[in-house]
């Protein structure tokens, strides 16, 4: 277990809502729990994690396909998925203050009841974490998931639909059609990145569990004789993925979940967790999810969903592995592994070292000062001259003075400050700070858009 530290969380949720990357949702009104919204600086990461996952693993490669499927789904599909028998958590409630919590998060032995055993075990219960008092538990209920909703003008249960708890059930009600419009051989995969939603219980630790998710999955389909090769790959490829965005490898792990522990379509199936500052929590998970969802697709709809195989003239429905990664627990494993404190030039600061590719600022471009307009006037020139290639990603600031703004863009996590000062206007030279160091180093401005060029 590694040691608990929610100081730096802090740090971070105040950093975050303080220059505008995540705020808490409706918070005019007292908020929601388990619901936050991605501010300007926010919604820029976030859509970088993104982009850089569908370069990599959809753009790069040959063998996969894209998909955006809709949230609301026909109720069928959570029937032959499992997920309305068995979507659940077990919930227990405070016989006492009437608080409700996720049991096996408060030290209940939950494999017992999952598996429905009332036991003869004795088992030393928790204390409730709210009033503290014991023995005062309900039995524990298994609690489903998924968000229900009722569709068009109708309410009775015909009408019910759920928002979607996963995306990867998109994927397989569209394997036959992915099928019919691009004949794929096999392997292959369909990858998809979506919102998706679960009523937690208890929705906790900043954006690390949410009740409004967005998801990044793929189904990789395969022969069943080549899954452990399979296997491996993704493996290495969800490490390749955390590589490139800058992820601490050290506070990387993995864990072989057991039979027990396992859902309930899964043969095989990997956590990579991280070191959150609250504990060594799950990041992503990879499943080996045999032929359990399109087997049951293709009881519950009566529709034939069998790969064809040309060569062999063989019929069969092929086997999934899955890799699926939640861009909230991104976000943050990237925010906790970019967080430093250091000294400066004598002045204590605070940054994000993003790799460059992840952050939401790449350049920021300041006249020395406000009150020139010579300066301003060149300053505002290069910075349209270098917004061709970063439109989105290159600010201008001339607020404050220029140690004001360096510390700004470093709490941001902006990797570069192109600076216009007098000898610009002399010969076109100016200053780029390098977030990390410090160190500011003299280029000509028609060297400008090949340096960052290069440098992402
Ligand atoms: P946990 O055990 O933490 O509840 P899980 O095993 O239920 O997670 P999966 O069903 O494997 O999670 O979902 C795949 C991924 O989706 C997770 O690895 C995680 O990145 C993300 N995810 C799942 N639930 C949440 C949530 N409530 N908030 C944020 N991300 C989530």
């Amino acid at each position: 277990m590694t040691e608990k530290n929610n100081d730096s969380l802090e740090k971070i949720v105040s950093l975050c809502k303080r220059r505008g990357f995540i705020y808490p949702s409706s918070e005019i009104y007292g908020g929601l729990a388990g619901a936050f919204d991605f501010g300007p600086l926010g919604v820029e990461l976030k859509n970088n994690l993104k982009n850089i996952w569908w370069q990599m693993f959809v753009h790069d490669r040959e063998d996969m396909y894209g998909l955006d499927a809709s949230i609301l789904m026909n109720s069928k599909v959570w029937e032959a998925s499992g997920h309305l028998a068995g979507f659940a958590d077990p919930l227990v409630e405070c016989q006492k203050c009437h608080s409700k919590f996720r049991a096996d998060q408060i030290g209940f032995p939950v494999e017992n009841m999952k598996k429905g055993v009332s036991g003869s075990t004795v088992f030393i219960l928790p204390r409730c974490p709210n009033c503290n008092s014991v023995d005062d538990w309900n039995a524990p209920t298994m609690f489903n998931m998924m968000f229900q909703t009722t569709i068009g003008a109708e309410k009775d249960s015909s009408a019910t639909v759920y928002l979607r708890p996963e995306t990867a059930q998109g994927i397989f009600t569209d394997f036959k059609n992915v099928l019919d419009s691009f004949h794929p051989k096999l392997p292959f995969g369909i990858a998809q990145i979506g919102k998706a939603f679960r009523n937690e219980i208890s929705p906790r630790d900043f954006v690390f569990r949410v009740r409004e998710l967005e998801q990044m999955e793929i189904e990789y389909f395969v022969r069943e004789a080549d899954w452990v090769q399979h296997f491996e790959t993704w493996r290495q490829a969800v490490h390749e993925y955390l590589a490139l965005i800058g992820v601490a490898k050290e506070k990387v792990h993995e864990l072989e979940v057991s039979d027990e522990e396992r859902a309930h379509y899964s043969k095989r199936t990997i956590d990579f967790e991280f070191d959150y500052p609250f504990g060594r929590k799950e990041l992503y998970g990879l499943a080996y999810r045999t032929d359990y969802d399109l087997t049951h697709h293709q009881e519950k709809s009566n529709q034939d969903l069998n790969y064809y195989d040309e060569e062999t003239k063989e019929h069969f429905i092929p086997h999934v592995i899955e890799p699926s990664f939640g861009v909230e627990r991104t976000v943050l494993a990237v925010l906790l592994s970019a967080y430093r404190e250091d000294e400066l030039g004598g002045e204590k600061r605070n940054y994000l070292a993003f790799e460059p590719r992840v952050a939401p600022i790449k350049v920021a471009v300041f006249p020395l000062l406000k009150n020139k307009p010579d300066l301003v006037t060149k300053a505002r020139s290069v910075f349209s001259l270098l917004k061709k290639d970063l439109a989105g990603q290159i600010i201008f600031d001339d607020n404050g003075n220029i140690g004001k703004r360096y510390r700004r863009q470093d709490e941001i996590g902006t990797p570069w400050c192109v600076t216009i000062d007098f000898d610009t206007l002399d010969n076109d030279t100016v200053t780029v700070r390098d977030r990390d160091t410090g160190e500011q180093r003299r280029l000509a401005i028609s060297e400008l858009g090949t340096y960052f060029r290069q440098s992402l």
